[in-house]
Parts: structure tokens; C-alpha cells; sequence
């Protein structure tokens, strides 16, 4: 008895990195909470359009089972709904991001060490257009579906008739909003045998901005400065450094806005990512910025992030995965099993906000197997004498994809 009560108490020595993997993930758990608060439909009870609902919270079967590192730097829970929501879930985007990042990676590495070239390709239009998302995305497909027609890309980029030798693109699609409204812009990789020469580039240059015009993003007033910027083309250390960076944390643009001091104009003038808005809204209350992450995130539900074109995955052995499947990739090499929670507990945990807090503890002190379903209990039970902080309300049995 006494020594089962001092098991819970006993902490391993601090392992490295929990201390990071605690900070990040709380400040992530918290955003999640925030998009699925700003996202949720009343009356759409468990069949929520925006699964990042769920995430993380409804339990797919009966329990929630928790997992530690065995090197006690951070633990993970099973059982649970991922929503793999690249663009409203902060938590599935982090492990998303890591998985294509790689993909990208590995791609670049073969493509270039056979004597490759990999260009970086930016396309984006002037920015004084502050219209409604859904009306300049639809404009702004069309006038990428044309670019792609276009005579100009066909002779340079396209797959079978190209002068580069294209095996294939890699299109990102990213979005920030600033003081001239939305700036969504999008980031092509392409894969050629060898560099794209100046002319082919003011060719390509000339080509987009004909379609801007034909689609309504920009007018003949603003030729010189659309011939400058709206399209961008680099070569390969931009195109590498560009991939060094795929959805990393930094670049949501969080860092800086969580260190940097605000006065309550500025936020609006910035340069923000969607997570960036998320941010505005949670820690300063601008409800301006709640407003458009919920205008985003209808007009991207259902868009891909990334997308590869036919047959480029297959050049370089690259399996394919849909983003849920990327989200739901432990990061955790050498694990074991710490125990399970029934709903009941369960629900404490969340009404208390503490997924985090026993995350944390799981990794601290849950090292003796033996008597670890124990101290998991003793912790659940111990919350109990805290101050309930939310409803803790889930979904048992929602099912999607029964993994572990
Ligand atoms: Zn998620």
C-alpha cells in the first residue's frame, strides 16, 4: 500500500525535451480548442462539418489508452479521433507538416542526385483586392487552371511536350490575411531535367499575368508591378530552403506574435497565416480575426494543402497518404503502454482542460509498469478536487478509422 502511494509521487529525472514537448503542445491543445469552439455547429451534434471538432476529444471505440516514450520525453494517447485537418487543426497540422516535409525531402535528394533540377515556382496576384475569400479563390482557380493551358507553360512545364523535361509539379497552396484583405498565393516545386532559362521565365511571367487579367485579378493599370511580382521563379537552394521549411511551426508566424507587444491596430495590418488569426482572437480577443479563420476555414474545407501531380510519387517511390493518415504517424519511436481510461475519466480530464497536464505526467511518472494504471487513476481522481474548467464533452464510439 505505502509504496504504491509513493510510486505516484516518484518523478524520473527530467528527460530532455519534455519540457519543450510540453510547452508546444499545450499552446497547440489550446489553439484546437479555440478553432473547434469558433467552428462548432449547435445543431449538428456528433456529424460536425469541421472534424477538428473531435479531434483529439471523441473516443473512436470504448477507452482512451495512453502511451509513454519509454526515454519519459513525452507521451501520447490512443483511442481517440484524429481529425487530419491541415487547416483549422493546429495539433494534426504539426505532425502533417513533418510527414510531408520528408516526402518533399527524399524527392529532392533522389531528383537531384541524378543530375536534376528542382525550381520553386510563386504565384500570387496584386493584393488590393479585398474581396470575399470564396470569390477570389474561385478566380483564382481559374486562373490557374488556365495558366496551366496556357501556350507558354505547356512548352516549358508540361510533362509530355516541355523543353525543361518536367517529370512533374508539387503545388502548395498557402494564405495569409494582411491590411489589403486575403493573400492566397501558391508555391509549385517542378521537377526538370534541366534550369528554366530567362526567356522561358518572362515567357511563363507574361503567361500568368494574361490569365490574372482574364480572370479578374488585376487590370492593364497594374502590368508593371504584375509582371514583377505575380510570378516568382527560383532555383534550387530557394526551392530547398523552401522545403526545409514546409509546415513548420515557425512559419505559422506564431512566435513572433506571441513575443512582439501589440497595440490593437496593428494586429489588423499584419501579415497573418490562419493560425496567426487563431492566435489574434485566443490571446488578444480580436474577434475581427475569429471572424475570418471561420471564413477560411469554410472556403478551404476540402482543399488539399499539397498535391502532387500524377504520377510523381511513383518516380521517386513515394507512398501515398492522405492527411489523416500523415496526422495519425506516431512521432514516438520506443513506447509503451502506460494504461487506459474509461469515458468517465475521461471526461474529468477534459472538463478540467488537463489532456496536456496528463500527457505530462504520464511521461514523468508513469515509469513503473507495474504499478502505472494505478497512478494513472490516482492522478484522473486527484482532479477531481480542482475547478472544473470546461464541459468535457465527447463522443464515445464515433468511430472514422479504428487505429490502435
Ligand atoms: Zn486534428
Amino acid at each position: 500500500m505505502g509504496n504504491k502511494a509513493k510510486s505516484i509521487h516518484k518523478k524520473e529525472p527530467k528527460a530532455f525535451g519534455l519540457e519543450e514537448f510540453t510547452k508546444s503542445k499545450s499552446f497547440r491543445v489550446a489553439m484546437q480548442h479555440t478553432a473547434a469552439g469558433l467552428l462548432w455547429e449547435a445543431n449538428s451534434g456528433k456529424k460536425q462539418k469541421f472534424r477538428v471538432c473531435h479531434c483529439g476529444r471523441s473516443i473512436q471505440g470504448d477507452v482512451v489508452v495512453v502511451y509513454r516514450a519509454t526515454d519519459g520525453s513525452r507521451a501520447r494517447f490512443g483511442g481517440l479521433t484524429t481529425c487530419g485537418s491541415g487547416w483549422t487543426c493546429p495539433v494534426c497540422a504539426v505532425r502533417i507538416g513533418e510527414v510531408r516535409r520528408e516526402e518533399l525531402s527524399s524527392a529532392m535528394v533522389q531528383h537531384v542526385t541524378v543530375g536534376g533540377r528542382v525550381n520553386l515556382l510563386t504565384m500570387t496576384f496584386p493584393h488590393e483586392f479585398d474581396h470575399p475569400l470564396a470569390e477570389l479563390m474561385e478566380k483564382f482557380d481559374k486562373a490557374r487552371q488556365k495558366f496551366k493551358n496556357s501556350r507558354a507553360y505547356r512548352a516549358v512545364l508540361n510533362k509530355k511536350e516541355g523543353a525543361a523535361g518536367c517529370l512533374g509539379c508539387v503545388s502548395s497552396l498557402e494564405i495569409t490575411h494582411g491590411k489589403n484583405g486575403w493573400h492566397p498565393h501558391l508555391h509549385m516545386l517542378s521537377f526538370t531535367q534541366r534550369s528554366i532559362t530567362d526567356d522561358e521565365i518572362a515567357k511563363l511571367k507574361k503567361a500568368w499575368v494574361n490569365c490574372l487579367i482574364k480572370c479578374g485579378l488585376g487590370d492593364n493599370t497594374k502590368l508593371t508591378e504584375m509582371m514583377e511580382h505575380a510570378l516568382d521563379v527560383r532555383g534550387g537552394e530557394d526551392a530547398a530552403a523552401y522545403i526545409a521549411k514546409y509546415g513548420r511551426e515557425e512559419k505559422w508566424g506564431i512566435t513572433s506574435e506571441l513575443t512582439r507587444p501589440h497595440s490593437k491596430c496593428g494586429l489588423s495590418e499584419e501579415s497573418m497565416t490562419p493560425f496567426g488569426l487563431l492566435v489574434a482572437y485566443q490571446e488578444y480577443g480580436e474577434a475581427w480575426a475569429g471572424e475570418k479563420f471561420k471564413e477560411f476555414a469554410g472556403v478551404f474545407l476540402g482543399r488539399r494543402l499539397i498535391t502532387w501531380s500524377e504520377g510523381l510519387r511513383a518516380q521517386f517511390a513515394i507512398d501515398e497518404t492522405d492527411d489523416q493518415q500523415a496526422a495519425e504517424t506516431s512521432d514516438v519511436p520506443d513506447e509503451h503502454l502506460v494504461g487506459m481510461l474509461n469515458p468517465e475519466q475521461w471526461k474529468l480530464v477534459l472538463s478540467r482542460n488537463a489532456r496536456v497536464e496528463l500527457m505530462r505526467y504520464a511521461a514523468e511518472c508513469c515509469h513503473n509498469q507495474a504499478t502505472a494504471q494505478n497512478d494513472l487513476n490516482d492522478f484522473v481522481e486527484s482532479l477531481k478536487s480542482t475547478a472544473q474548467r470546461a464541459r468535457g464533452w465527447f463522443y464515445e464510439r464515433l468511430g472514422w478509422r479504428l487505429l490502435q
